[in-house]
C-alpha cells in the first residue's frame, strides 16, 4: 500500500500580551490563537492598589514587562470603566477611589516604555473589558460563537452591578453595538412584582439615584436586586446563614443535599425571573425585524451559576405567562459562557489583537 502523504501546512500562531484591569483586580498572559483556539499562558492575578495614575501606569507596566515580548508587537488592555478608544484614554477610573484625574494617556505612555523596553514598536490598544467580554463569547469557543451575521447577541455581565452591551455581528466579523439596549441594570422592577416575589430586603438604593421605596410603591433597579451581593443576600436569607458566600453556594449545588437544593434554586428562580422579564422588554422595545437577542451571561456570579441559571432564563422566557411569546419566536435566548471569567477579558483581548 502506498503510503500517503499529508503535507500539513501549521496555521500561523498569533501571540499577543493582553492585561485587564478590574475593579478591584490585574489579570495578564500572553493571548495566542492556534490550531487549539484561543489560549492563555502565564497567567497571572494580583489584586490592583494604587494611590495615583502614576502609581497605576507603573503596576500595568512592571507587570507587562514580565512577559517575553520576542515577537510580539501589539498588547491589548481592557479597564472596568470608560475609555476612549481613538485618543487611548482612560477617561475616568470608576472602581478604585482617589485618583480624580480624568483622561488618562495610558496607551501613549504603555507603547512609549514597552517600545524602548523591548527596542521595537510595541503597539498598545484600550477597551473597555465589556467590549473585551464580547470579543470573547462572540469568537472561537465562545458562548455567541454560532451566531451569523446579522444575528444579535449580548453579554449580561452578572457581577458586583448588572450590565450588558448588544451587538450585531457584521459579515466581516466586527461586532456593531445597537442601540437601545444599553444600561439593562438600570431597568426598573415593578414594586408589586419585587412585593410579590418577597424581595425587598435586597435592597432599593441603586447608584443611577432611582429610588425605589416600597411604602411609595416606587420601582427599584433591576440592578438592586439581582447583582452579586443582592444573590448573596437571599442566599443568606434563604439558608439562614449570613455568612454564606456565592462560592460556597455554587460548591452546595452539586453536594446531595436536595433540600438545600431546592432553596438555591428557588432564590435562582427568582434571580432568572427578574433578569428575562427585564431583557424580554429589553427585546420588545428593539425593532421586530432585528431579530432575536442571543445572551450570554458572564462576570464571576454570572458564570458561577451559568450552567444553572441558563436553563433556568430559558425555561421562564419560554414558559412564564408574562413573558413568553411562542408565536411570536423572538423570545431572547440563553446561552452558557465559554470561557471561565477569570479568563474572559484577556481572551477577548487576544481575539481584538489578532484582528488589528
Ligand atoms: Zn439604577
Amino acid at each position: 500500500m502506498r503510503a500517503r502523504r499529508v503535507i500539513e501546512v501549521a496555521p500561523k500562531l498569533f501571540r499577543t500580551v493582553v492585561g485587564d484591569i478590574g475593579g478591584g483586580t490585574w489579570r495578564a498572559g500572553i493571548g495566542s490563537i492556534g490550531p487549539k483556539g484561543v489560549e492563555v499562558n502565564g497567567y497571572e492575578k494580583e489584586t490592583l492598589k494604587f494611590g495615583s495614575t502614576k502609581e497605576l501606569l507603573d503596576f500595568a507596566l512592571a507587570r507587562l514587562k514580565h512577559f517575553d515580548l520576542t515577537g510580539i508587537s501589539t498588547v491589548v488592555i481592557s479597564n472596568a470603566g470608560p475609555v476612549d478608544k481613538q485618543k487611548g484614554t482612560i477617561i475616568k477610573i470608576t472602581n478604585q477611589g482617589g485618583v480624580e484625574e480624568r483622561n488618562i494617556p495610558l496607551v501613549k505612555e504603555m507603547s512609549d516604555a514597552l517600545t524602548k523596553f523591548a527596542k521595537r514598536p510595541i503597539k498598545v490598544y484600550l477597551i473597555n473589558d465589556a467590549e473585551a467580554g464580547a470579543w470573547a463569547e462572540f469568537g472561537p469557543g465562545g458562548g455567541l460563537n454560532h451566531l451569523k451575521p446579522g444575528q444579535l447577541g449580548m453579554v449580561l455581565i452578572v457581577g458586583n452591578g448588572v450590565g450588558g452591551y448588544l451587538m450585531e455581528l457584521a459579515e466581516d466579523g466586527s461586532l456593531i453595538p445597537v442601540p437601545g439596549a444599553d444600561e439593562p441594570g438600570h431597568r426598573p422592577v415593578p414594586a408589586s412584582l419585587v412585593t410579590k416575589l418577597k424581595l425587598w430586603y435586597l435592597g432599593s438604593y441603586c447608584g443611577c439615584l432611582l429610588r425605589g421605596d416600597m411604602a411609595e410603591q416606587r420601582d427599584p433597579c433591576l440592578e438592586v436586586l439581582t447583582r452579586g451581593p443582592a444573590l448573596e443576600k437571599a442566599f443568606q436569607m434563604e439558608l439562614n446563614d449570613p455568612s454564606v458566600t456565592n462560592q460556597q453556594v455554587v460548591k452546595m449545588l452539586y453536594d446531595n443535599d436536595q433540600l438545600t437544593q431546592g432553596k438555591i434554586l428557588g432564590v435562582l428562580m427568582n434571580e432568572a425571573l427578574l433578569l428575562a422579564r427585564s431583557l424580554d422588554q429589553v427585546q420588545r422595545g428593539l425593532e421586530l425585524t432585528k431579530g432575536k437577542m442571543h445572551i450570554t451571561p458572564i462576570g464571576g456570579v454570572g458564570c458561577g451559576f451559568g450552567n444553572w441559571l441558563v436553563p433556568l432564563l430559558n425555561a421562564v422566557s419560554r414558559q412564564n405567562a408574562n413573558i413568553a411569546r411562542p408565536a411570536w419566536g423572538i423570545s431572547p435566548e440563553y446561552y452558557v459562557a465559554g470561557f471561565d471569567p477569570d479568563f474572559t477579558n484577556l481572551v477577548g483581548n487576544t481575539v481584538l489583537a489578532a484582528r488589528k
